[in-house]
């Protein structure tokens, strides 16, 4: 995979799917549980169900992130300085100010 010509679809794909996941990794916390809990009336067992997928989509979140952060702009190729990146990418690349997940 070529890291410094990412297409901006795949681009903007990831950076949507970084906003979402959080949203997704609530509902599935909420929605799993209370599924099992229906099923089992044990506690243990809806948290359990709960937090294997929503630990999953956690993971799968960290790691659109560490892409994104890897990727940079994907119209000049630049990197994001830590600071104002902060796990999450600027609404405008500092160095080209393209404008980025729209
Ligand atoms: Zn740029």
């Amino acid at each position: 995979m070529d890291h410094h010509r990412i297409s901006p679809e795949v681009y903007r794909r990831t950076v949507l799917a970084y906003h979402g996941l959080p949203v997704v990794i609530a509902f599935a916390l909420v929605g799993a549980f209370f599924a099992v809990f229906l099923f089992t009336s044990s506690f243990a067992w809806s948290s359990l169900a709960a937090a294997a997928p929503s630990g999953f989509l956690a993971w799968r979140w960290v790691l659109a992130g560490r892409q994104i952060d890897r990727w940079g702009c994907p119209k000049c190729g630049g990197s994001f300085p830590r600071k104002t990146y902060s796990g999450s990418p600027p609404k405008a690349c500092t160095r080209c100010r393209a404008r980025l997940g729209e």
